[in-house]
């Protein structure tokens, strides 16, 4: 039997989305239900992907089966192709099986020509009607068919009107009008070498042709990728019978929602105008009215209408997106889908759904897109706003969130204004520890370097502060207090706006929309904990990050970074003193001043986090993220240390790596100085024994150590930590459950994770530096060049962001394997920023860990994401 390339929609249905496209299957589903849809068929994507096969022609057997159709369609509706007095008139639309909205192309009023225009002026008694229509048809064919500048249409339209004298199209008359498509002819035979083809038939195979091609327009293609929607799967064509909004007054056209696309409210929304085609709705040029005058002008169609959004609804069970035209007071529906629609309204819709009885609370949190829920933990640009604003440059989406502020190039100075009041934009080459305050007194924070772990990445999550990292197209000079981006300078108090989740710059200043949580959100929270398995915990590394991750569900930090805790000003020259001493004397000395601060902070910790599981990790410095290197710095501590200027800056130099992120760092550190593990131990410990003497309470620290790559590293430092913390109970006489465990950060230990875990009584896989370790990224430099490893499909995300399953997620599958088999009760999380991914949740369920941890802010999407997991491996 011959491979069938065209379907009438009365054969098929919703299901068909892969062959039809999703315009086409919800067209043929309507049909099938008996809705009112202008009678059409649809060419399918195998006859877009045939068409590529064989150099984009359409072979003589699909052209022979769309000859077929429009007979059949000629049938139904009673007109004829290139009939002088009934002529019929298709729409040609593209419709991939997702939709990508204006990304390809369209053509109406399709079977004009100089006979049949004759015939639709003397059918509707509307000549002035007949010309517009077909006027409009040579400009869009010759558009997107022939493709000629659409402004040469528009131009002398232009003229025509000003010689006349006029500022509206309507002003115009038919005269005018033919005068238009004489002119229009004329351009289309100069421009193509040939006269605008007469033959209905030649013109719907062209155009066919044309809306095949654009499937590969650039936008398209841009688009697919940034909506990861294969290149393969073709888009199909739609030739559905024309019906007019555009007659008179007692036509129109318009667009609807089933409920409310941006609150989830259960009430229709929706715009129309009478007497208009569906371009101008959309265009605003006229203002549209809202559904509910529909009532006004024919109450028996507005109660038609809304009948059939209640039907659409039922049948769909989702929010509808619905177009529609009204031609001579009949309704027709021109096309359904699901609707798009905000967090918020996600949702209510999602959770009024289950209450309706129309869908299953799993199925409900299926439909919630756990990235989306963003919108809802952070302000948010106003939408409208936003459209009118201008771009200056895109980066990485490094934290979202929607920030505009004036431009601030030293954390100092911005700290300093931030604190009279003003609103800061931090603008760095990269960051470093130097600049937190600074990002805390910004609203948000913009970086040339790095990628999606660097440090202006992490911490601005942390702080649930919006980031756009890695912005490499601007050029950054701190000293000069300036940016330059495509030429063009912008100075220190400039206003630019920031969006974290999109990644885009903006110049100027746009208002935000602070973000209101409301009831649902909780119930949809609710029903996904009852689901999940995975429990999810937070990276947190002070009382205040704490304090939001438990308010957003947390049941635990999975991640203290301890080395965090000594980021602000008045700590880091403690720090940096303890890592600059030159002997054990005297870095115990500075690790005493350390002391009372990192308990004091553990402290506050655990009174937020109650009897939850906190997880602490020794320190894990990069040492370059420490070290001063401004002169004035290193001077004052030299005097406070009693050494001399070139003395410390010898040792500065000293300790100054190449690549720092793979040196004297992690477990390391507290091998070759135990003293500041024993500091840290002993704060840990009398902290956690304090609390729970004070509050009645039961806490049971968990003590990490980072980094290890070998079972006798593990167990020299957990050494350490055992016989400080035996000194203290013995001292104290007095017992505290605790945990030691490690980082599974290196793929050493990975490897070899049945060993390491007899040492340990938790893992937590550190996926950041395991991805930098397993593929030899730096997680410094990376940024430089994962973009292009994008660009040319090397890589099909950043893997530091989303884990690379095939590789990474092996060493994370083998070590859970090898970690169980040693120990089957073995605890194991995840701390990595892939912690917070879906997709990457998803996967970490699937390998049977305990927990994820991630950015206080990312809790209640990992809550959903885990939940989603559960329900789609069940
Ligand atoms: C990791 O490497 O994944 C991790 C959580 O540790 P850090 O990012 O602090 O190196
Ligand atoms: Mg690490």
């Amino acid at each position: 039997m011959l491979k069938k390339y065209v379907y009438m929609f009365s054969e098929g249905n919703a299901d068909m989305k892969d062959l039809l496209g999703g315009k086409g299957a919800n067209l043929a589903e309507m049909t099938r239900i008996g809705l009112p849809v202008p009678p059409g068929f649809t060419i399918t994507t195998e006859a877009c992907n045939l068409f590529y096969k064989t150099g984009e022609k359409l072979s003589e057997e699909v052209k022979k089966e769309i000859y077929t159709y429009l007979e059949k369609l000629e049938k139904k509706t009673g007109k004829f192709f290139g009939n002088k007095i009934n002529p019929l008139l298709v729409s040609v639309r593209s419709g991939a099986k997702i939709s990508m909205p204006g990304m390809m192309d369209t053509i109406l009023n399709l079977g004009l020509n100089d006979e049949t225009v004759l015939g639709l002026a003397e059918k509707t008694q509307n000549e002035r009607f007949a010309y517009d229509s077909y006027r409009r048809f040579i400009q869009m064919f010759g558009d997107v068919v022939l493709k000629i500048k659409i402004y040469k249409f528009e131009n002398l339209l232009e003229k025509m009107k000003k010689n006349n004298g006029f500022e509206e199209d309507t002003q115009l008359t038919a005269e005018h009008l033919k005068e238009l498509v004489k002119q229009f002819k004329k351009i289309v035979k100069k421009e193509i070498g040939e006269d605008f083809p007469q033959d209905p038939k030649k013109q719907l195979l062209m155009a066919v042709e044309a809306v095949f091609s654009s499937w590969n327009n650039p936008r398209a293609i841009a688009y697919r990728k940034y909506n990861e929607i294969p290149n393969d799967i073709g888009t199909a064509v739609n030739i559905q019978s024309m019906v007019f909004g555009n007659m008179g007054n007692d036509c129109g056209t318009g667009v609807a929602f089933t409920r409310n696309p941006s609150t989830g409210e259960k009430k229709l929304f929706g715009e129309f105008l009478m007497n208009a085609q569906g371009e101008d709705v959309v265009a605003g040029i006229r203002t549209p009215k809202s559904i509910e005058q529909l009532k006004e002008i024919s109450p028996k169609l507005y109660e038609q209408f809304v009948k059939i959004t209640e039907i659409l609804e039922n049948h769909y069970r989702d929010m509808q997106d619905i177009e529609f035209t009204i031609e001579r007071s009949k309704l027709y529906l021109l096309q359904t889908r699901t609707g798009k629609r905000t967090a918020l309204a996600a949702i209510r819709i999602a959770s009024d759904l289950v209450h309706e009885g129309l869908i299953q609370k799993e199925e409900a949190l299926l439909r919630i897109d756990s990235k989306q829920l963003d919108q809802l933990l952070h302000p948010t640009f106003d939408t409208q706003a936003l459209k009118q604003a201008k771009v200056l440059a895109k980066g990485l989406p490094a934290s979202p969130g929607a920030a505009s502020g004036k431009v601030y190039f030293s954390a100092e100075k911005a700290t300093k204004v931030a604190k009279n009041g003003e609103k800061v934009i931090l603008v760095r080459q990269e960051t470093s520890p130097e600049d937190i305050e600074g990002m805390y007194a910004a609203q948000g924070i913009l970086t040339a370097r790095g990628g999606m772990t660097s440090h202006a990445a992490v911490v601005a999550r942390g702080m649930g502060k919006c980031c756009v990292a890695g912005t490499s197209t601007i050029r950054v000079n701190e000293q000069k207090k300036e940016f330059i981006v495509a030429g063009k300078t912008y100075y220190e108090g400039e206003y630019i706006s920031l969006d974290g989740s999109t990644g885009k710059v903006y110049l100027g200043k746009i208002p935000t929309v602070e973000p209101s949580i409301s009831g649902y959100f909780q119930e949809i929270m609710q029903w996904a904990d009852d689901i999940r398995r995975l429990k999810v915990r937070t990276n947190a590394d002070n009382p205040k990050d704490a304090a939001t991750a438990v308010k957003f569900g947390a049941e635990g930090i999975g991640l203290c970074r301890t080395e965090h805790m000594f980021f602000n000003e008045e700590r880091i020259p403690a720090v940096r003193k303890m890592i600059l001493s030159k002997t054990r004397q005297q870095r115990e000395k500075y690790l005493a001043e350390l002391l009372p601060m990192q308990k004091e902070d553990f402290k506050e910790i655990y009174i937020q986090m109650g009897e939850r599981p906190v997880t602490i990790r020794l320190l894990d410095p990069p040492l370059h993220e420490f070290l001063p290197n401004q002169e004035q710095e290193i001077k004052t501590l030299a005097q406070s240390m009693e050494v001399s200027f070139d003395e410390l800056k010898d040792t500065i130099e000293s300790l100054k790596e190449f690549n720092p992120m793979l040196g004297h760092r992690g477990c390391r550190l507290a091998i070759t100085y135990p003293e500041i593990a024993v500091m840290q131990t002993r704060a840990i410990i009398e902290a956690a024994i304090e609390i729970s003497l004070e509050k009645g309470w039961k806490i049971k620290p968990e003590i990490m150590i980072p980094l290890v790559g070998s079972v006798k590293e593990l167990q020299n430092v957990k050494k350490i930590i055992v016989d400080t913390i035996d000194e203290i109970l013995q001292n104290k006489k007095i017992d505290l459950a605790y945990l030691v465990g490690t980082m599974i950060e290196v793929p050493r230990a990975a490897l070899t994770a049945d060993e390491i875990a007899k040492e340990a009584d938790f893992f937590s896989f550190g996926t950041n530096d395991l991805t930098q370790m397993t593929y030899g990224f730096s997680r410094d430099d990376a940024g430089k060049f994962l973009r292009e490893y994008e660009e040319k499909e090397i890589l099909d995300q950043d893997p530091f962001s989303s884990i690379d399953q095939i590789g990474v997620g092996k060493l994370v599958e083998l070590a859970v394997k090898l970690g169980r088999k040693e120990k089957s009760n073995l605890k194991i999380g995840i701390c990595g920023e892939h912690g917070g991914d879906p997709i990457s949740i998803a996967f970490f369920h699937k390998v049977g860990l305990d927990y994820v941890s991630c950015s206080p802010y990312r809790v209640p999407i990992a809550r959903l994401a885990a939940a989603q997991a559960k329900i789609i491996n069940k």
